[in-house]
């Protein structure tokens, strides 16, 4: 490829991708017109409107912490799956009907339940349920890291997938597990993390995925931007006999490893730093584009009649 055209592929990519975008627009008619320029928080006009959801289920910690930490900054909406729904990815269900049920939560505030997935969720906000649309999208705060490769598995992140879908800004948060369950800087992380989406906005495709390591709050050592790292996987097959005499698999082994390189949000966990990983919806290999336009792509001939 000549230098020319990948200079017009970028430009081409550029103008797909438009735009800043960070809600705010057109809040009261369609659920869909969300996109509008970003702007400090104290000049927001109305109060963002911020819809938070995750894949542990509506009766986790962790989602009620995000919600406490978000409810200064704008009006937040909680609706979430009714069971652990960790790991299900961007599932979408079409093939049954959804029910949608109130829900009080700890600190006595309205919820709502789905008896789907994360995106299920996220998909009934943005098709109108509510009656409104959202400036800001938030996931968590999830129970164990959404590192690496983990993205690709993750209930929580594909929420935040959901959103940027559907033109609204978003972020996914995780915590790392921890033998005792604290959200408080996980919490402090998705104030600063909302604030600087609310602020600055981000582009088409975009969204922020953010791992909290497991340390107290005096022991953390700031943020880190950062990029996916690689995932180390070590599932076993566990194979057992229900009490029926029938084998049955389940997948376990002990938890996944990563490898620490440095810039990876691997690294900066493992150093008790925030990762603050951007994640962009096109996933399109662009060093196997350029590689695929040089194979031959001819389609073999048409068998002849008769054979
Ligand atoms: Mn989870």
């Amino acid at each position: 490829m000549t230098r020319e055209r990948a200079r017009t592929e970028r430009r081409d990519l550029d103008k797909e991708r438009g735009e800043p975008l960070a809600g705010g627009a057109g809040r009261g008619g369609s659920p869909r017109s969300l996109r509008a320029h970003a702007r400090p928080l104290g000049e927001w006009s109305s109060r963002p409107r911020i819809l938070v959801t995750n894949d542990d289920g509506v009766e986790s910690r962790g989602l009620l912490a995000l919600k406490q930490a978000l409810d200064p900054m704008g009006d937040v909406t909680v609706v979430a799956p009714d069971t652990n729904q960790s790991a299900v990815g961007h599932q979408k269900t079409l093939m049954r009907p959804l029910r949608v049920r109130e829900r009080t939560l700890g600190d006595g505030s309205l919820a709502y339940s789905v008896d789907g997935s994360p995106t299920d969720a996220v998909s009934l906000a943005f098709l109108g349920y509510f009656g409104y649309g959202f400036d800001l999208v938030a996931a968590g705060i999830n129970y164990g890291a959404n590192l690496g490769d983990d993205i690709t598995y993750s209930g929580t992140v594909s929420a935040a997938m959901e959103a940027v879908i559907n033109d609204c800004p978003a972020f996914a948060i995780s915590q790392e597990y921890y033998e005792h369950p604290d959200f408080a800087l996980a919490a402090r992380a998705a104030t600063t993390v909302a604030r600087n989406i609310l602020e600055h906005g981000l582009s088409p495709g975009e969204l922020i995925n953010v791992n909290v390591p497991a340390v107290p709050l005096e022991e953390f050592d700031g943020v880190e931007i950062t990029r996916l790292g690689k995932r180390v996987y070590q599932d076993e097959l566990v194979q057992r006999v229900d009490p029926r005499g029938i084998p049955y698999f389940w997948i376990g082994g002990p938890p996944p490893s990563g490898l620490a390189v440095e810039g990876t949000d691997f690294h900066a966990v493992i150093n008790r730093r925030i990762a603050v990983t951007p994640i962009h919806l096109d996933l399109t290999g662009r060093r196997l584009l350029k590689r695929l336009r040089t194979w031959d792509w001819t389609l073999p001939e048409a068998e002849p009649e008769g054979r």
